[in-house]
């Protein structure tokens, strides 16, 4: 939710769920850790009300944990915060799923999976950036893909093994060949006139990829 038309955010977001979404995919960005500013959790939580699709919120900001409760409060059932943003990711991840909700680190397309390993066993979902995080409609890079399959080998089929940046219709499928398992897509859906047959192409691309990947 980052390419929508946010003067019509409820009928977007109605628009999403009628077309098969599974997850709305919240980006947040404070003008700090990214240089853009987007929305925050007020807006998040007068959506909440408004759809029963899940919230993956995704803090793109500087010092999240100090922030934490009002994504919890305002309904988030991912919250995923950026490893480059907190000095103490097991408290936080831990905070996160104490409080009932998913917990989700992510990492930046320059950061090593290295960064993360010691705390996989925190996270209920990983989010690979495949851009730069701040900007919408960038394209994918493909250092994502020997990520995702790292991380894939190193994670419970359990965790979500997410994928941010550049998804579309010449990507998802190798995204979803490395292992990934849940798809954020902006442009690709948001560009389009008609979001129904988006993501059922979307989806048609990432299930034939993922049942012709070897199995993990
Ligand atoms: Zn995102």
């Amino acid at each position: 939710m980052l390419k929508c038309d946010f003067a019509n955010l409820q009928r977007e977001v109605a628009l999403l769920e009628q077309s098969g979404a599974t997850v709305l995919h919240l980006d947040v960005m404070d003008g700090n850790f990214v240089p853009n500013l987007s929305y925050g959790a007020m807006v998040i939580e007068s959506l909440r009300s408004t759809t029963r699709l899940p919230f993956d919120a995704h803090l793109m900001i500087a010092d999240p944990e100090r922030y934490l409760d009002d994504y919890l409060q305002a309904g988030c059932e991912l919250i995923t915060v950026h490893i480059e943003a907190v000095p103490d990711p097991r408290r936080v991840l831990r905070r996160i799923r104490e409080a009932g909700a998913g917990a989700g680190l992510a990492l930046n397309p320059g950061t090593p999976v290295a960064a993360i390993t010691d705390y996989l066993g925190e996270c209920d979902l990983v989010l690979v950036m495949s851009v730069q995080p701040g900007f919408g409609g960038q394209k994918f890079q493909p250092v994502a893909l020997e990520k995702l399959r790292e991380l894939r080998r190193r994670l419970p089929p359990e965790t979500l093994l997410s994928v941010d940046g550049g998804i579309g219709p010449g990507t998802i499928a190798a995204t979803a060949a490395a292992g990934a398992d849940l798809f954020v897509a902006g442009s690709a859906i948001f560009d389009t006139s008609d979001y129904h047959q988006s993501l059922r192409e979307l989806r048609r691309l990432a299930e034939g990829a993922a049942h012709s990947a070897p199995s993990h």
